[in-house]
């Protein structure tokens, strides 16, 4: 049923509340109703993004004709309904619940203290109740105590480094339970003790920090009193004494709303804020993670290499102690007193002259290709715009990349190929409407956290969730179905599915007919892979696989959402297309609740992709190697460019190592950590003739640049930013930037400008409006129209909203394609020497190369350090336990860390998170190529495993070869 068809059949009911009259529809509650004639009535267990309970009973009202007083949060409104909210009756009611519950509890409670607001203190403040009673740090006797003394001393539980706990200020409300259950379904929170002992717990009574809980804040953000209260991270001020700033979350492709709460240049607080994408909701980056622009080790001012620092290198290192602990150098990354020595301050103008004459001399002696850059998805739509028009017509090369090349450039390249675009069909939360749904290679809940509470909502109101990774993802407990198959089987598993499908019927021959091509080359080929076959190649039973088909094959709608276990394999294309295959055989696109949607990584991947940072394309994916389309761009940007497509991310780093490219700038990407073989990477860098690095940070990549740029953080400017769905929203300047850095957006245009390229914009908004007329997907797109929650691309119509579904009636390429795929194993294959696949990703706590996450106090200290994640039985053949440290060895390098035992990770697998540089997972992993995507194979390389002994307890890193 969709939205307007529920909308025509709600009935709408006459009443009256205080004497004025409202029609709602049905099933609005009288609180609700109340509220929308301006008439406030007091709640304490009720939030409006919560179910209703009704425990507290102060919002009870009196409606006429009924026999005791109604439960105004959970009463729905009816025809002819006469209600009186602050009767003589009713206040008295309130007023003595208020005093019983203030009876128990400590006057002024943390969050009142100091924002004013403990909505129990407030009630009591109306009702004149206020006295002191207990302040919040006098202890309670003994025979007042809720909780169990092992757990928290004095009511107060300190364990959690984001939020504080005062159980003498709960008043049992559960609105913390039901915002972990029903907002986040964390399932965290629940309830403990009987009678006057009974009080919220954390899983069995654990301490808050000690317990599974994800640190997502959303406890915090819907008690009403100072019982579950954010820390202060910054400077320790009350919320009301803050100014407050809309804004977009600076990390994941979810792209949340937030409010900075911001004083005296200091961002104090971030809160969610309602928007279609989030609907208050945060994770612990983002509500937690703002910390690191305050960070003293912000870049302030230009640097340039001193002529001793040369040959470059690596500066500095991290060792490991007496203990065996990693020394963690000031901030966790790099060692500036190490580093900083081997640079010397200079003047903007100084800098600038010097990366403009350098850049401008090696083009001139080399020709435009011996030239690079790479942008970031980190930056805004118009940076990426504006660094992408820099290299292509002031470099005069197309060699320009960006990460999108290391996480979804095989999907792009995949749906390009067959329906002609790679935009995501429709926004994750059209998850709501689909029957079934799969989630294939994504480790949602700690990659896109608030994606997961949608597809976990979804899976609870009745969506066949079919969770499908060789590593069990947590995103797995809440599925229907979940799937494990060998590493690096998907294109067998999923060919396995399709011939399942067609072989029973499943298919939508009329939706094949009229809007696709190729099916039956796909048929022949598919027609091998039977479900025995394929249990041979993936290990899963084929009736496993053969349910799994059905339950996709027979869903009215059906949709599916991918992630890197996807697309970081060198069949990443090929796993693609076999989705995109599944997709079109049975017609599940065009509709809500159906289609297919990568899950973009980093919270401007899609935004830097339509902006034209990728080599082969300009703006919104016009191919620079299109005669017609390359004219408009000369025409608009008044230059001859390069038609042929440039080199991509690990090309120019191969460029660099072979001498061909012999320039580059960096801004804001760390391809020291990023890229694959890292000691490859640090030869190619090295081996550079001139690097500008531009970044908030000294990063490791920075160690080995002639000069370095000090660059603004997130909250620092002003710029768009689309995220997963294809939604461009704004993200407003909070506070200034530190020192001497500046806006990317400034300094990409200087240097143009130095090089006999002038750029002049006098702001971010003049350069979108460029961007939005070169782009015809961003066309009707402004500033003005992007309000506070943003607007989703394509928007043809200037009164309409953008489009949440697309492709409803054809494709972009016309008809959409099958590519049939192979099988085909991975590229580097475990063997008697290598027995084991390692895998790489994320930590919900941490960010690409850590650099701004490590740099955050509380995303620091809640998961400090690396880890290799190992199955029992591989952990215990080594002769090892939980917490020994070990060496992991691959053919291109070796790392020393921490084991952690899990069973998430299958026997013969192991998971290592790729953000910690004292053991970086990249020295281990493979450089091999998707052919089509010129995608790394992070996801699948062989490597070992040693137990470390004694003395070899405390080696370096070991950065071998
Ligand atoms: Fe930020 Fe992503 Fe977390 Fe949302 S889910 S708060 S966008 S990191």
């Amino acid at each position: 049923m969709t939205t307007t068809q529920v909308q025509e059949d709600v009935r709408m009911l006459t009443l009256t509340i205080d004497g004025q009259t409202i029609a709602v529809p049905e099933g609005t509650t009288i609180w609700d109703a109340a509220r929308k004639l301006g008439i406030s009535i007091p709640v304490l267990c009720h939030d409006p993004r919560l179910a209703p309970v009704a425990v507290c009973r102060v919002c009870a009202v009196d409606v006429k004709g009924a026999r005791v007083a109604q439960a105004a949060c959970i009463r729905q409104v009816e025809a002819g309904m006469e209600v009186t909210t602050h009767s003589d009756r009713i206040e008295r009611s309130r007023k003595m619940l208020a005093e019983l519950l203030l009876a128990d509890h400590p006057t002024p409670c943390a969050k009142h203290q100091k924002n004013g607001n403990c909505e129990l203190e407030l009630l009591g403040e109306k009702y004149g109740l206020l006295q002191p009673r207990r302040s919040a740090s006098q202890k309670v006797t003994q025979s007042e105590v809720r909780f169990r003394p092992h757990v928290v001393e004095n009511g107060h539980d300190p364990s959690s480094p984001v939020i504080a706990v005062d159980h003498n200020s709960c008043i049992l409300c559960d609105r913390c339970i039901r915002g972990c259950d029903d907002i986040q379904n964390n399932e965290v929170i629940g309830r403990t003790g009987k009678g006057s002992h009974a009080h919220i717990g954390f899983d069995l009574n654990l301490p808050m920090g000690e317990s599974t809980c994800v640190s997502c804040g959303e406890c915090a953000a819907v008690c009403p009193t100072g019982a579950l209260f954010n820390k202060s991270l910054t400077i320790d001020i009350a919320l009301p004494q803050t100014q407050t700033i809309d804004s977009v979350c600076p990390y994941c492709g979810v792209g949340c709303a937030i409010r900075y709460h911001v004083k005296d240049n200091k961002i104090v607080q971030v809160s969610g804020r309602e928007s279609p994408v989030n609907h208050g909701r945060l994770c612990v980056k983002g509500r937690y993670g703002f910390d690191y622009a305050l960070h003293p080790q912000r870049l302030t001012v230009p640097l340039i290499r001193r002529p001793e620092a040369y040959p470059k290198g690596p500066l500095s290192e991290d060792v490991r102690g007496e203990d065996g602990q990693w020394q963690r150098k000031p901030g966790g990354i790099v060692d500036y007193a190490e580093v900083l020595p081997a640079f010397r301050e200079a003047t903007w103008e100084e800098a600038l002259d010097l990366v403009a004459s350098r850049l401008k001399g090696i083009r001139d002696q080399h020709g435009p290709g011996a030239l690079a850059g790479f942008g970031s998805a980190k930056c805004s739509n118009e940076e990426a715009y504006l660094f992408q028009k820099l290299i292509r017509a002031a470099f005069g090369t197309n060699n320009v990349d960006h990460c999108t090349r290391l996480c979804h450039a095989s999907s792009v390249a995949a749906l390009q190929e067959t329906i002609g675009s790679g935009a995501v069909s429709n926004v994750f939360a059209d998850i709501q409407y689909a029957d079934a749904a799969i989630v294939i290679g994504s480790n949602t809940t700690e990659n896109h956290p608030v994606a997961a509470t949608f597809f976990k909502q979804a899976a609870e109101r009745g969506t066949q969730l079919i969770v499908i990774d060789p590593r069990r993802p947590q995103l797995a407990d809440h599925a229907r179905y979940y799937v494990r198959y060998k590493p690096g089987t998907d294109v067998a598993f999923l060919n396995g599915l399709m011939h399942v499908i067609i072989a029973e019927g499943m298919t939508d021959p009329d939706f094949i007919e009229k809007r696709t091509e190729n099916f039956e080359a796909l048929k022949e080929m598919v027609q091998h892979y039977t479900p025995e076959l394929v249990e041979k190649l993936t290990g899963v039973p084929a009736d496993h696989i053969r349910t799994i088909a059905r339950v996709y094959g027979k869903a009215r709608n059906a949709m599916i959402f991918w992630g890197m276990g996807i697309s970081q394999h060198t069949t990443g294309t090929d796993n693609a297309r076999c989705l995109i295959s599944l997709c079109l055989m049975t017609g599940n696109i065009g509709r809500p609740g159906t289609g297919l949607h990568p899950l973009r990584g980093q919270n401007n991947v899609q935004g830097a992709s339509d902006s034209g940072l990728i080599p082969m394309v300009y703006t919104d994916y016009q191919r620079v190697d299109n005669p017609a389309i390359r004219e408009k761009f000369e025409k608009a940007w008044g230059v001859p460019l390069d038609p042929k497509p440039g080199l991509t991310v690990v090309e120019i780093a191969h460029g660099a190592l072979h001498g061909t490219i012999k320039g580059m700038y960096m801004m804001g990407e760390n391809p020291f950590l990023s890229d694959p073989n890292i000691n490859k990477v640090r030869k190619a860098l090295a081996n550079l003739d001139f690097l500008v690095v531009q970044d908030i940070f000294l990063t490791e990549t920075a160690e080995f640049a002639d000069v370095i740029l000090p660059a603004s953080s997130f909250p620092e400017k002003e710029g768009t930013y689309t995220n997963t769905d294809r939604r461009v929203q704004l993200g407003r300047k909070a506070i200034d930037s530190p020192g001497q850095a500046r806006p990317d957006w400034q300094i990409i245009c200087d240097i143009a400008t130095r090089m006999g390229y002038p750029m002049r914009y006098h702001s971010p908004k003049e350069v979108f409006q460029e961007l939005a007329v070169l782009s015809p997907n961003l066309a009707g797109l402004s500033y003005e129209r992007l309000g506070t929650t943003g607007e989703l691309w394509p928007c043809p119509n200037p009164n309409e909203p953008g489009q949440s579904v697309i492709f409803t009636d054809s494709f972009p390429s016309g008809k959409g394609k099958f590519v049939p795929a192979e099988f085909a194993p991975a590229n580097e294959l475990p063997d008697t020497e290598y027995p084991l696949v390692l895998n790489t990703g994320r930590v919900l706590e941490h960010w690409h190369t850590g650099t701004m996450t490590r740099r955050s106090k509380a995303l620091d200290a809640i998961e400090p350090e690396a880890f290799v994640e190992i199955h029992p039985e591989d952990l215990y053949a080594l002769g090892a336990q939980d917490g020994d440290f070990v060496r992991v060895s691959s053919r291109r390098g070796s790392i020393i860390l921490k084991t952690r035992i899990g069973v998430r990770t299958q026997k013969g697998s192991i998971f290592i998170p790729f953000h910690f540089r004292e053991a970086a997972a990249n020295l281990l992993t493979n450089d091999a190529l998707d052919p089509f995507g010129k995608i790394p194979e992070f996801k699948f390389c062989a490597v070992k495993i040693e137990k470390m002994e004694g003395e070899g307890q405390h080696e370096q890193i070991a950065v071998v070869q």
